[in-house]
């Protein structure tokens, strides 16, 4: 009947303390609405309805300060935002009534006062001061998730992965750089959409961001402020735009050297003189300093600006083919072949060792790295995962938009289907 429930849920010595979820699935509706069913039956003592009326109540005041959609889901009413004549209210009056009356008693038999029931009643009191303080400065909607601990607790979680487990100031800062960054070039898809330039597609989390600023600067002016308003950080961000532009393409054309030495030059010291940047401390490499804090061990490479450049050019390049050409056969052959055709790689390496292989390696390292990138890119869309843009001119794209929507509708009518 309660497939969720297991010993960790309700036997005092297996119970996961510190598992929000074990409570959570405890204190539910199914719980409470099984227990009502069979005390009614007379399976279980009738005294369970009171058991089930507090699973219940706790469900609900869970639910209420932790509401992420803005209309109610899943008959989940308390589960959404906090509004003037929301069901917020009436249910933390209530509770803290309910709350205060609320006595834990010891083994001895004496009446203890436990921090819990405390924390419960200044967190609703916290709650109801945050509504009237927002909607004094005319916020008339809030998300209580938006509030809660998971989110920073997830944050240091992050940091502590990518850094010491309990780092100072400075390795605090540069272990957030470091997310941010990766954030924004994750392996998988070193550039999102290739078309127009490389490195455009990892920045669409910041343009979603300018998208939602423009959106809220324009609610603004009828009045209605959300929770969520940062246009004020919209010029900010756009020079931040232009930073990262740049840090990716550097990280990318690194990368690209990194592997090209591994394969091909073998610390070749010529090859390496005239493909890296001399200023290793500068102002273009700060992604690839921030990325070698995370691993100490695995020096990164700085590449020089005419290697910058010829990677940048061939990953347009073949950007610009992919959707051409992804659906013909021997695709890596001939967009190398194009590549070479297109390109001139004569005055960018001379060394006597390896000049004849390097535009070879070079080329196909970059084409490689395009075909398996675009094979995500089609993939991600076809999952669901990632969204094309309204303005989006390539076919392929489209398409598997296309049969995503097709299918996640037929989905998404099931599910009705088995809820009504
Ligand atoms: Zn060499």
């Amino acid at each position: 009947m309660l497939p969720r429930l297991s010993d960790n849920h309700v036997i005092p010595e297996k119970i996961f303390k510190m598992k929000v979820k074990c409570a959570a699935q405890v204190f539910s509706q199914r719980v409470s609405s099984t227990m009502n069913f069979l005390s009614s039956r007379n399976i279980i003592s009738p005294d369970a309805v009171d058991t089930a009326f507090l699973c219940q109540f706790f469900d609900n005041l869970f639910d209420s300060l932790n509401g992420s959609f803005d209309k109610i889901v899943d008959g989940k009413k308390y589960r959404t935002a906090v509004k003037k004549n929301s069901p917020h209210h009436e249910l933390w009056d209530q509770s803290l009534k309910i709350l205060s009356t609320m006595r834990f008693i010891d083994k001895n038999g004496k009446t203890t006062s436990v921090p819990t029931i405390r924390n419960w009643i200044s967190t609703i009191k916290s709650f109801q001061t945050l509504y009237k303080v927002l909607q004094s400065v005319n916020i008339r909607s809030f998300l209580p998730r938006h509030i809660n601990q998971d989110s920073l607790e997830n944050f240091f979680g992050a940091i502590r992965s990518v850094g010491s487990t309990n780092p100072n100031c400075n390795a605090f800062i540069m272990a957030y750089k470091t997310l941010v960054l990766n954030n924004l070039v994750s392996p998988q898809s070193p550039g999102a959409n290739c078309e127009e330039d490389f490195t455009e597609g990892s920045l669409s989390s910041f343009r979603n961001l300018f998208d939602k600023a423009k959106h809220f600067q324009t609610k603004t002016s009828t009045g209605i402020n959300t929770a969520a308003d940062f246009s004020e950080t919209t010029n900010q961000l756009s020079l931040t735009t232009a930073f990262v532009q740049g840090q990716t393409k550097t990280f990318i054309a690194g990368y690209i050297l990194k592997k090209l030495n591994k394969d091909l030059f073998k610390n070749c010291k010529y090859c390496l003189s005239l493909l890296c940047s001399t200023v290793s401390n500068d102002h273009d490499h700060q992604l690839i300093s921030a990325r070698e804090y995370k691993s100490s061990y695995q020096s990164l490479k700085y590449p020089s600006l005419s290697l910058k450049s010829v990677v940048h050019n061939i990953i347009s390049y073949v950007g610009k083919k992919m959707p051409v050409v992804c659906h013909h056969e021997h695709i890596f052959y001939n967009l190398c072949n194009d590549v070479h055709n297109i390109f001139n790689f004569d005055d960018i390496l001379n060394c006597p060792e390896h000049h004849k292989i390097f535009p070879i390696k070079i080329v196909e390292i970059v084409v490689k790295l395009m075909i398996n990138h675009y094979c995500t890119e089609i993939n991600r869309i076809l999952l669901g995962k990632k969204k094309v843009r309204p303005n989006e001119n390539d076919p392929i794209k489209k398409i598997a938009n296309a049969w995503h929507l097709k299918h996640s509708k037929r989905k998404v009518q099931g599910k009705f289907n088995l809820v009504t």
